[in-house]
């Protein structure tokens, strides 16, 4: 989508710090960090968010959620939180579907 600030990133249009990258997914560093370790995990393909996905696009969800894995492992985190805010009452300013990974001493109750 061309006026998707994750979509631009995705193309490169916009820079970002790359953890993680494959066919489906793209990981990197979230700009304002919440957590010690705050990393985005993000489908290339567009999506808008969990309620709005498709049924033909739930294998995109799946690979993203399972590429959290490779970046935890990849990032050596212990122990980590996933969360996906979904839709503007959800807390979602960025309208294309992200999984923010957080981790490190910071992180506590919420
Ligand atoms: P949301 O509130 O939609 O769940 O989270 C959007 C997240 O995207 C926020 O944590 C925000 O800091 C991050 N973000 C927004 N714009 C950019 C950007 O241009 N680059 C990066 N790396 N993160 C961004
Ligand atoms: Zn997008």
């Amino acid at each position: 989508m061309s006026d998707c600030i994750f979509c631009k990133i995705i193309q490169g249009d916009i820079p970002c710090n790359k953890v993680y990258e494959d066919e489906h997914v793209l990981a990197f560093h979230d700009i304002a960090p919440k957590a010690d370790t705050h990393i985005l995990v993000i489908p290339k393909q567009h999506i808008v968010n969990l309620s709005a996905t498709t049924e033909d696009e739930w294998p995109i969800v799946t690979k993203v959620l399972q590429s959290i894995n490779k970046v935890a492992a990849q990032e050596n985190l212990e122990g980590f939180r996933v969360i996906s805010n979904n839709g503007e009452k959800g807390g979602q300013e960025v309208f294309h579907m992200h999984w923010h990974v957080l981790a490190g001493s910071k992180l506590t109750g919420f």
